[in-house]
């Protein structure tokens, strides 16, 4: 921390010779350098009431907030990014928080509240999507929590959401967040997050999840909340959410689907064609199972394994359902015309070098050659006199196994092509 707070001093006096003003930021405390230094990082600044040993600067003994409030009044108007006025704002009240307003700082916070439960309900979003978190600039809060900064233009005209999700606002707009160099009232101070300080990561722009979470809310709020109806454009996203909750709490089968059946129709605003229903249903459950990771550990005693069913083959005697199959050989020799061959036969449901196939939807990932793969899969389609139809796509972009995060990518890709196709 000492060596953060020295660092930032160093750079901090540098702005400010360069601006002219070193003179005049003789005696500027450890947070005015800190809010010099955020103010030439693009966040609009303006003094926050400060804590010193627990006890708020406002010296109000009842203070609801200690370290947390505005120090002027017309704070959303007054935050700035000018070297000079912030040094003047710091050498009057020296102990001041740093408060940055979103709107005009064009960020978008993610505000993670620790004591609200805020790191559990992290942790089911970015588990529920299949999301690593994301690795833009991070604050790591006084009271434990974090504050997720993305670039964010349109901030002005968004909307702070509270409680997205338990313990989890999104801040923007007319909205102040402290700054790295803030005193908590906990006696513990804000600092970027190891790895994420601005020397070290990108200002990145909100994933869409993120921007999800600021139009959608949780099932439960929207179910229970005070508009009653689900409307157009949420019907979806609320239903799966639902849906999904219901799964997680241990609700299946035909209870699940009487259930998201029965929200649908009471709630939805018009409600959704039953097909739609069935089909987030459907999504809901294959998503677990469909969800990577290790598998569970079962063990399976010598009488059982006589009884496990044998894998069905998909080409007989060469390629079974769940299972990994690999094809070698030295370069130029046709594997990938046999991978297609086998490929688009299974699509096709025809019958692959004489061995029988279970027709079924092929994806087919072209890591490689992508220019040139029509012309194989038009040869094909004329050697076999068939036309190949929505049964088998092709990823045109390499995609690594091993990569948890590539893996869930690849899933959503395919249960949403699914959903599209059926
Ligand atoms: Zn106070």
């Amino acid at each position: 921390m000492k060596k953060t707070s020295s660092s930032a001093e160093s750079k901090a006096l540098e702005l400010l010779r360069a601006a002219g003003l070193e003179h005049d930021a003789e005696g500027l405390s450890a947070k005015g350098f800190h809010a010099v230094l955020h103010a030439s990082q693009g966040f609009h600044v303006v003094p926050w009431h400060g804590v010193t040993n627990g006890m708020c600067s406002c010296r109000k003994s009842s203070c609801a907030s200690p370290g947390k409030h505005p120090q002027l009044r017309e704070w959303q108007t007054a935050a700035t990014t000018d070297i000079g006025q912030i040094v003047d704002w710091w050498l009057e009240w020296p102990d001041a928080n740093i408060a940055a307003v979103a709107g005009p700082s064009e960020v978008l916070v993610v505000d993670i509240d620790d004591r609200n439960g805020g790191w559990d309900s992290w942790d089911a979003v970015l588990n529920n999507l299949g999301v690593a978190e994301p690795t833009t600039l991070t604050t790591a809060t006084g009271g434990g929590g974090a504050h997720f900064i993305f670039r964010y233009e349109q901030s002005s005209s968004a909307k702070k959401r509270q409680a997205v999700r338990p313990g989890i606002d999104l801040l923007a707009g007319a909205s102040a967040f402290l700054l790295p160099g803030s005193d908590h009232w906990s006696g513990k101070r804000y600092a970027w997050d190891e790895g994420r300080a601005p020397s070290e990561v990108a200002l990145e722009k909100p994933p869409e999840w993120v921007l999800e979470l600021l139009t959608d809310t949780d099932a439960t709020s929207k179910v229970t909340g005070t508009t009653g109806k689900i409307m157009e454009g949420s019907r979806n996203s609320t239903l799966f959410a639902y849906a999904r909750s219901l799964h997680e709490a241990g609700c299946r089968g035909d209870r699940l689907g009487a259930a998201a059946r029965a929200m649908n129709s009471k709630l939805c605003d018009p409600p959704l064609a039953e097909s739609e229903v069935l089909s987030i249903v459907r999504s809901v459950t294959t998503r677990e199972v469909g969800s990577i990771g290790r598998p569970p550990l079962v063990l399976v005693s010598r009488k059982e394994l006589g009884k496990l069913p044998a894998p069905a083959p998909l080409v007989d005697d060469v390629l079974f359902e769940h299972s990994l199959s690999m094809m070698w050989g030295d370069s130029n020799v046709g594997k990938t015309f046999l991978a297609l061959d086998l490929a688009a036969s299974v699509a096709a449901g025809l019958p692959w070098l004489g061995h029988s196939t279970t027709q079924g939807s092929v994806l087919y990932v072209l890591a490689e050659g992508q220019g040139s793969f029509n012309a194989r899969v038009s040869a094909w389609e004329h050697l076999n006199e068939t036309k190949l139809g929505s049964d088998i796509s092709f990823l045109t972009t390499a995609v690594q196994l091993h990569e948890a995060a590539s893996v869930n990518e690849l899933l959503t890709l395919v249960q949403g092509n699914r959903r599209r196709s059926s």
